[in-house]
């Protein structure tokens, strides 16, 4: 069989740990299968890269920033190469340029193109293990670009897909996909089982443990995942196209604090406006999220929408720069919000989990400020402070039954 197994920054933070995953590696290995595995930078070393970088220069230029960041997942391959000589077992570090791990140009946010697998290949023949950096590739200038934080699971899905790996393994340092953050919810459980589409939501909604872009390619081609302890035996969570056990209601309960909310106030009720405003933000690459029209008054109405708060300036700047054009009278924003989500494949045939969730809100005196769904999801835009309740009231209605 041949395996991927990535481990996260925290599953190497320190030369205990980076033993530890050594050796879990080699007992995989001296099961004898193939064995690739995919590392992130120790610990928190890819926050700090940043903050040097920020100290220098504040505004760091993409293309430097990206050669700088890949030094992290350089750092954590060689030294695990290192543990595993160590313990007497052959294996080869790879960088991305080593493999060649071929992405778009877009420093900080590239993605996959083409993997060659051809010195995998020769590597795993003569019986190595293969360890190779996540998160970042060589685009056709042959720079080094990143693909964005947490992009190690995208790294190793990416692998799986190119060898036909028979499973693709990440290791984090929680157990598996839980029904919500344990930290605000302490009855939140884990799942053992998720579809892609469900996670694809939780993971764009908000929760950490995979990459969203690694859930998009998984579902693309194919590729079970199972997430998983690094610490521990336990099962972890599998991620695959349709679920085995009954599907529950609800997968999991999401937040996202990272929303600001903008409202364009008075523009005029005719064709073509709603069009030329998110074509500017489009245009600028600024995601917009939950969006809401009022119903139009004297000629005239607002539409307001999210938008992550790091794009909340910019965002602003743009509607504000294009007033007239826009017919705008006022451009208000709110960056005291947050979105809380539902997620569940059993939505789609069960009437009545909206009126539910906003039951559950009500119970505990929560206005909801604005509310989007989808198929398998409904997100409600609250106030920011009321967030923890808000999760645990919800949860707490679907999972206590
Ligand atoms: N080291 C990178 C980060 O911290 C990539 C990853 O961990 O997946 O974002
Ligand atoms: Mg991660």
């Amino acid at each position: 069989m041949l395996i991927v197994k990535k481990f996260g920054g925290s599953s190497v933070a320190d030369k205990e740990r980076i033993f530890n995953v050594a050796k879990r590696c080699i007992e995989e290995y001296q099961k004898g299968n193939d064995v690739v595995v995919v590392l992130s930078a120790m610990g928190k070393t890819t926050d700090h890269l940043i903050e040097m970088a920020k100290d220098i220069n504040p505004n760091p230029p993409k293309r430097e920033l990206d050669m700088l960041l890949a030094t992290g997942e350089q750092t954590s391959v060689a030294l695990m190469s290192m543990a595993m000589s160590a313990m007497g077992v052959p294996s080869v570090s790879l960088n991305a340029f080593q493999v060649v791990m071929h992405t778009s140009s877009a420093y900080g946010n590239a993605r996959f193109k083409k993997i060659d697998t051809k010195r995998i290949r020769h590597e795993l023949e003569s019986r190595k293990i293969v360890i190779i950096t996540g998160f970042q590739g060589v685009n056709k200038y042959d720079d080094v670009t990143t693909l964005g934080r947490g992009g190690s699971d995208t790294t190793a899905v990416a692998l799986a897909a190119a060898l036909h790996a028979d499973a693709c393994e990440i290791y984090t340092d929680v157990e598996g996909v839980y029904t919500a953050d344990p930290r605000i919810v302490p009855n939140a459980r884990k799942l053992k089982e998720i579809t892609y589409d469900e996670m694809l939501e939780l993971a764009t909604l908000g929760a950490k443990v995979l990459h969203n872009r690694s859930v998009e390619m998984a579902k693309k081609y194919g590729v079970q995942l199972v997430v998983r302890s690094s610490l521990n035996n336990a099962e972890g969570t599998i991620v695959k196209e349709e679920t085995d056990v009954e599907s529950m209601l609800i997968s999991g309960v999401a937040v996202d604090k990272n929303a600001a909310r903008i409202a364009v106030i008075g523009v005029e009720d005719i064709p073509g406006i709603a069009f030329k405003i998110f074509d500017l933000l489009a245009k600028h690459n600024i995601n917009v999220d939950v969006i809401l029209q009022s119903i139009g008054r004297e000629g005239t109405k607002d539409i307001s929408f999210t938008v992550a708060r790091d794009d909340l300036q910019e965002a602003v700047t743009i509607l504000e720069e294009n007033k007239n054009r826009i017919t705008a009278k006022e451009i208000k924003f709110d960056d005291t919000v947050a979105k809380v989500s539902i997620v569940g494949a059993g939505m789609q045939s069960n009437p009545g989990v909206a009126s539910q969730m906003f039951e559950a809100l009500y119970n505990v005196g929560i206005n909801i400020r604005m509310i989007a769904t989808s198929e398998i999801r409904i997100t409600v835009l609250i106030n920011e402070e009321d967030v923890e309740k808000a999760m645990r009231a919800v949860h707490d209605k679907f999972m206590e039954e």
